[in-house]
């Protein structure tokens, strides 16, 4: 597969199952060195571009954290897929 061809595909999506309702959170390839970590939920929708899947991966996490503090640990509702990872060891 040409890198081209993959950007713009979502690379990881998480949902959390919060007392807010479903929490969807994605990372995208836009570009080289451009990444979009988002999160969608019924009363939030926000992210940030980031330089590498991994800043995007901390971003989601730490965000996540701070408006869900209560939500440890994840329970059975909530599913995490990921696409294949060969670019994970960039
Ligand atoms: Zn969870």
């Amino acid at each position: 597969m040409k890198t081209k061809d993959s950007v713009g595909v979502a690379r990881l999506i998480s949902v959390h199952d919060t007392d807010d309702g479903l929490i969807v959170s994605v990372v995208t390839q836009l570009g080289d060195r451009k990444w979009s970590a988002r999160h969608f939920g019924p009363q939030l929708e926000g992210g940030r571009i980031t330089k590498t899947f991994r800043q995007a991966l901390t971003y989601l996490t730490e965000s996540f954290e701070q408006m869900f503090p209560e939500h440890h640990p994840c329970n059975d509702n909530c599913q995490t897929a990921v696409e294949r990872l060969g670019y994970l060891n960039r």
